[in-house]
């Protein structure tokens, strides 16, 4: 080979090794540009603790960032949350409405001449249809039973009375139905919110944030389900409509980490509330006891966590309940959340998630709009039922 000729080769392999280079340049500039540019290629700032499950240490090595996206940018107007009082006035109405089948129900059956076994049999079936559960509505019509025999004559008011007695011991009116929201010491208080998916956990979280801020407490916002892309940006809009920060991970991050993230910084904020959205995707035990376990142990490596809400969907009656069997089998509830009362004439089910869960009710969610969480009621509930 002549020496002319090993130089062109020469020339030729320099020049297709920078065309190579730039089109590789280029591509990446342009992949980064796409979507990831609010990651930087660091590690995570705040690592887990040491001690974790491999697992944990795995999924923690790829580098997903918690960001925090602040809340109050000058583009979204600051709301003022609508009081607690005012609130459940307007809710009041909607929940009579969506209940009052049950409850005309069960005053013109009980207004009857005459009681018979028919009637009675009707009475129950009411009480069924409404997910009242068979234990208790057993014992509702056994105890109606007796007390119309005693009453004898029967009006329209005593029967309410008699009524709103039976439903509101069925509702257990004496169980706490206190928020824990506020931490000791200047900490935070923790509040986890767990459910299946689409049950309306991101929305509860932020209707949730509004009840507090409502309250002037100062609350951060911890997107731990990360599982669902949207479920992230959901909840930041939220937390910006009152001035909440959310702080998030990378889709298909650690929720852990971004559990234990939030608190982290929610302790540097001294905020009062940190509240922490998890995903419900796992249908299997094993997975979502995995899953939610190492939620909560990072977050007590921190702090306790003083309220674990499960958020149930008025809507899907026995099947939700067996599915909410299997949360309070792997978290320690605390409360029960039930949405979508308004959309469903099943009110009953109150009654029987409690007795069957063993847990308190302390959120109704009405609707789908900002203000459409109430703080649950008995007396409030069967006085709206039988209006
Ligand atoms: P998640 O998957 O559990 O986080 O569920 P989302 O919070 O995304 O809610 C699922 C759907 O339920 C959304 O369309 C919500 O607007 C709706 N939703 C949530 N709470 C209520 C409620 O109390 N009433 C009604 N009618 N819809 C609700």
């Amino acid at each position: 080979m002549s020496a002319v000729t090993f130089l062109w080769i020469l020339l030729a392999v320099v020049v297709l090794a920078v065309l190579i280079g730039g089109i590789y340049f280029l591509r990446s500039r342009s992949q980064r540009a796409g979507g990831q540019a609010v990651l930087p290629p660091t590690p995570p700032a705040v690592q887990p603790p040491s001690g974790e499950p491999a697992a944990a240490t795995t999924e923690l090595e790829t580098p997903q960032p918690a960001e925090s996206v602040e809340a109050a940018t000058p583009v979204v107007a600051l709301e003022t949350p609508e009081p607690t009082a005012g609130r459940m006035q307007r809710l009041r109405s909607r929940l009579a409405s969506s209940q009052s089948s049950l409850g005309r129900g069960l005053l013109t059956l009980l207004s009857r001449e005459n009681l018979d076994d028919e009637a009675w049999e009707e009475i129950e079936e009411t009480l069924i249809r409404a997910d009242v559960g068979v234990a208790a509505t057993t014992e509702i019509v056994e105890r109606l039973r007796t007390q119309t025999k005693v009453l004898g004559t029967r009006g329209e008011s005593e029967l309410r009375e008699l009524l709103t007695q039976e439903l509101l011991t069925a509702l257990q009116p004496d169980l706490d139905r206190t928020l824990h929201s506020e931490g000791r010491e200047g900490r935070p208080a923790v509040l986890m919110v767990v459910g299946v998916n689409g049950v309306g956990k991101t929305t509860t979280c932020g209707k949730l944030a509004r009840v507090l801020v409502s309250q002037g407490r100062s609350v951060l916002l911890g997107a731990a389900d990360t599982f669902r892309a949207a479920a992230g940006e959901q909840l930041a809009t939220w937390g910006e409509r009152v001035g909440a920060a959310t702080i998030r991970g990378g889709e298909g991050a650690d929720p852990a980490s971004v559990a234990f993230d939030t608190v982290k910084e929610g302790i540097e904020r001294g905020v009062d509330t940190v509240l922490i959205d998890t995903a419900g995707r796992l249908h299997t035990k094993t997975g979502l006891m995995d899953e939610l376990g190492k939620v909560k142990r990072v977050v007590e490596k921190q702090l306790p966590v003083n309220e674990t809400l499960l958020v149930l969907d008025a809507t899907t009656g026995q099947n939700g309940m067996t599915q909410a069997k299997v949360f309070t089998e792997v978290v320690d509830v605390s409360g029960i959340v039930l949405t979508k009362l308004d959309g469903s004439a099943r009110g009953g089910i109150i009654i029987s998630v409690q007795r069957e869960l063993g847990v308190p009710v302390k959120l109704i969610g009405l609707g789908e709009g900002a203000d459409d969480l109430a703080p649950f009621d008995p007396i409030q509930f069967v006085d709206a039922l039988l209006s």
